[in-house]
């Protein structure tokens, strides 16, 4: 099975047959994301798709997961994306569940009972990327969407049933707007009581803009005591009532695992005990990252 230019998946997606139901991401215009750049987005159609299932490895012929990339799957036309699902039920009888990334735009093209539907047909997960809950932050990074879209967005996958798996990212507003985003970041969680949420360190990355602001001395990324203290203020001001918070990615300093609102207190104090050691980490990380 080919596949074509960057493919990116979920780390809980490792073990799923990805399929590029599209190519590249819809948006393509985070001033962070390294992603899809230069790859134009494409809407495969159903029978490019099944072509591309034709030599696949046995072992996916009894995959239990699937994941349909690139970045935004959901973007297909509501009747495509269930010609698509019936398709994959058909061909690969064993599979539990489908994952797909999605855009709040792409999500908000869709009605409760087009998702529900989708759900119906296998849809068992969406990740959506929401990164920031500070509307300055959202704008400042391109994100396309306002705190309002990206918190109807969420609901409506919740409405529907679907789990959903946000992500954030730590340090992403810089020196100046770290109270807000730590903050703001837990309030549109609050407001969509996600069953995951996912925080990733800040990362740069060559040639995108961000990093580019940085030489420009236009962005001062914090420092590894500082990105602590917005992971506290963001744990601080989180009220959910049953979330997997996960921040154990590659680029995090210090691995956290818990569920919200329960292990508050306990993730809380390992913030706090970190403090001595995060300098150290940091150096390691910058090593080998
Ligand atoms: S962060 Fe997501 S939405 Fe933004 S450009 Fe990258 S893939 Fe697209």
């Amino acid at each position: 099975m080919e596949y074509y230019g960057n493919v990116f998946r979920p780390p809980s997606e490792a073990k799923s047959l990805i399929i590029q139901a599209t190519f590249g991401c819809s948006h393509n215009k985070c001033t962070f994301c390294y992603m899809y750049k230069g790859e134009p987005f494409k809407i495969r159609s159903l029978d490019e798709i099944k072509a591309s299932l034709v030599d696949i490895h046995p072992y996916y012929e009894q995959a239990k997961r699937i994941f349909l990339a690139d970045g935004d799957a959901l973007m297909m036309k509501q009747k495509d994306l269930v010609a698509l699902l019936e398709y994959l039920r058909e061909r690969f009888p064993r599979v539990e569940r489908v994952g797909v990334y999605g855009s709040p735009k792409s999500i908000l093209i869709k009605s409760v009972d087009n998702l529900k539907h989708l759900k119906e047909l296998g849809i068992g997960i969406v990740y959506l990327g929401v990164e920031s809950g500070s509307e300055q932050v959202l704008k400042d990074v391109n994100k396309g969407v306002t705190v309002e879209e990206m918190i109807e967005a969420g609901k409506r996958v919740r409405e529907a049933g679907i789990q959903l798996s946000i992500t954030m990212i730590n340090g992403l507003g810089g020196k100046p707007l770290m109270e807000d985003h730590a903050i703001g970041s837990a309030k549109i969680s609050n407001a969509i009581q996600p069953e995951y949420i996912g925080m990733l360190n800040l990362r740069l990355y060559d040639n995108t803009e961000l990093t580019r602001q940085v030489e420009r001395g236009e962005f001062i990324p914090l420092k590894p005591k500082e990105l602590l203290d917005e992971t506290k203020l963001m744990i601080e001001n989180f009220e959910l009532e049953n979330t997997i918070f996960r921040s154990n990615h590659a680029s995090n300093y210090i691995p956290l695992k818990g569920t919200l609102n329960k292990d508050k207190a306990r993730l809380l104090a390992e913030v706090e005990e970190s403090y001595k050691y995060v300098e150290d980490i940091a150096k390691v990380k910058k090593i080998i990252l």
